[in-house]
């Protein structure tokens, strides 16, 4: 096996369990890795520090998957991680109400570069790493043999793969292909996904539990859903008994699914407004029309990709944050996210309190919102840590 050898003094944060190694820490590689290899870490003195994937392609140069050198990258360890990851979620997996989640976190399940979404009989996977990439048919193997799932999808699609050096893929992998929409259950409430074509991996697992959370302030109210996609928020604003639901999002695929997913519910549509538009934009009219709302949600895709996009990335929401609040009168709340991992839960409370000012709107913050327990979060990898929001009350 290919060893890599540290600079001195940057096996700290390998020691520390951290799972990524940058280029400008390695001192020296005994041997030619290939890209996707697993590479034996050590120090500069020589004692083994961890195994990884190595990719000269990536500023990530060795993404660690195991500390204890005695293991061997093998069809067993993979089952062991997979199995790991999927007893963590067992509570999940018995949930009649719920069988849309999260299997596989990448880093945080020690598959750094593999996610892995279950929804219903079917599996979609995204593949962001090329250590992953090159275990893909062992992957495949073992999660059948775990799941047996109706088939397996993969939507690596995704711009991380391009840091990677490897290119995009979306198609079947394994089984039976699902149908255009295929129906699943959070929380009780029925949705429509399009695994093949709709955004992320087919749906948004990560907003269930804040769903829930404001659900629970919509009864009798008019609510606002800003990037609303497949409809989460809406949906559960409904089921909880919200007056009026506006739902606006730019995407065609979302509004249509949305509008299936109102009916599948049997929600009356009567009382939801479905605008395809751009939210800044939607949200400017609705200012110019004097238009107000109870409760407005705004949950934007990334607007971070990296730290150095902070600065622009601050800015775009707390003009986001100053347009939903101008929405609000006393007592109205405003449910804030970002899943920008650049952005902390401080930084994000700092860019509200300037979207306050600005609107001239004093507010009070009466919840936190974080990732729900399938997306956990290493304390050793703290960058796991990406959903965030806050339920602010207009005062
Ligand atoms: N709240 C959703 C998830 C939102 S994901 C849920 O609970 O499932 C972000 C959404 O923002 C995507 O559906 C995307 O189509 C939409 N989007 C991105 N940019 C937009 C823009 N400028 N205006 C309106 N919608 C936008």
């Amino acid at each position: 096996m290919v060893e890599i050898k540290l600079k001195k003094g940057k096996e700290k944060a390998v020691l520390q369990r951290h799972p990524w190694v940058f280029s400008g820490a390695l001192e020296k590689i005994i041997g030619t890795p290939e890209n996707g290899d697993v590479v034996k870490v050590c120090s500069a003195n020589n004692e083994f520090l961890a195994y990884g994937y190595y990719n000269d392609q990536s500023r990530v140069a060795v993404r660690l998957l195991e500390w204890d050198e005695n293991q061997q990258i093998d069809m067993a360890w993979y089952e062991q991680k997979i199995n790991k990851a999927i007893e963590s979620r067992a509570h999940l997996l018995n949930n009649k109400d719920t069988n849309a989640y999260r299997l596989i976190f990448s880093e945080a399940d020690f598959l750094p570069g593999l996610i892995v979404d279950k929804y219903a009989d079917f599996l979609s996977v995204q593949i962001l790493s090329t250590g992953i990439e090159k275990a893909k048919s062992t992957i495949i193997d073992v999660l059948v043999k775990a799941l047996q799932p109706k088939g397996i999808f993969d939507r690596s699609d995704a711009t991380a793969r391009t840091h990677e050096g490897i290119t995009a893929e979306n198609g079947l992998l394994w089984g039976e292909a699902p149908a255009a929409f295929i129906a699943v259950k959070e929380n009780g409430i029925t949705y429509h996904i399009n695994i093949a074509e709709g955004q992320k991996s087919g749906f948004y697992c990560d907003q269930r539990d804040n769903r829930l959370l404001l659900a629970e302030y919509t009864n009798g109210k008019n609510v606002l859903d800003c990037f609303s996609y497949s409809g989460g928020f809406s949906l559960n604003a409904f089921k909880k008994g919200a007056k009026q639901v506006t739902s606006v999002d730019s995407s065609a695929l979302a509004i249509e699914t949305l509008k299936q997913n109102i009916e599948l519910n049997k929600f009356d549509a009567k009382n939801h407004i479905a605008i395809q538009a751009d939210v800044n934009k939607q949200l400017r009219t609705f200012n110019e029309e004097g238009k107000k709302f109870d409760i407005v949600v705004l949950d934007p895709p990334k607007y971070a990709p990296s730290r150095s996009a902070l600065d622009r990335a601050a800015r775009a929401y707390k003009d986001l944050n100053r347009r939903g609040l101008m929405l609000l009168e006393s007592g109205g709340l405003l449910a804030t996210f970002s899943c920008s991992g650049a952005v902390d839960i401080e930084t994000f409370k700092q860019i509200i309190a300037w979207a306050a000012l600005d609107a001239g709107k004093e507010v009070q913050v009466i919840k936190q919102f974080s990732q729900p327990e399938d997306h956990p979060v290493r304390l050793s990898f703290p960058e796991g840590e990406y959903l965030k929001g806050l339920l602010v009350r207009v005062l």
